[in-house]
């Protein structure tokens, strides 16, 4: 279930951002780093770390490193990317890590070991993640509703002459 204060909340910030046209995640990302004057980074996680973490976050001093299970469908991969971006965008701390300088290390060498121990430490409440689920919805249904870009070229001088469009 999710409240009115959470929707309302979520509402709110979604309706303050600027949605590339046409919508990808990566140009999300590109703008929202411009935006914040903060990097936003994705990332691919290799596949097999359990049903519950197929994405994360991990902030370090000049960034924020969205990780998203490489192994899935493109749609997954955005919607996931969209859920971390919710959590950043909500300002949510994932129980803080010791050091996420040492942490954002480890990561490139993709040691699963390693992955999966920062992973068992991220606690994000119900309720946060039920935002950062539902800004990813907004955000996709945000998308949704923009008119797509005027044709160019050819085809927008034959809707021209169509009558299509002025
Ligand atoms: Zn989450």
């Amino acid at each position: 279930m999710t409240t009115r204060r959470v929707r309302n909340k979520c509402q709110a910030l979604v309706s303050t951002l600027t949605l590339p046209r046409p919508f990808s995640v990566e140009r999300l990302i590109h703008d929202l780093s411009l935006q914040r004057g903060r990097a936003i980074r994705l990332r691919s996680l290799p596949s097999g770390f359990g049903a519950h973490a197929c994405g994360l976050v991990i902030s370090t001093d000049t960034a924020d490193e969205i990780y998203v299970e490489e192994k899935t469908s493109r749609f997954h991969r955005d919607h996931i990317a969209l859920h971390e971006i919710g959590h950043i965008l909500m300002h949510h701390d994932n129980g803080g890590w010791e050091d996420p300088g040492a942490l954002a290390g480890l990561l490139p060498s993709l040691d699963p070991e390693a992955i999966r121990r920062i992973l068992g430490r991220t606690s994000y409440t119900t309720e946060q993640e039920q935002e950062a689920e539902l800004v990813a919805s907004l955000i996709r249904a945000k998308a949704g509703t923009l008119a797509p870009l005027p044709s160019t070229g050819v085809r927008g001088k034959l809707e021209v002459s169509l009558g299509i469009r002025e």
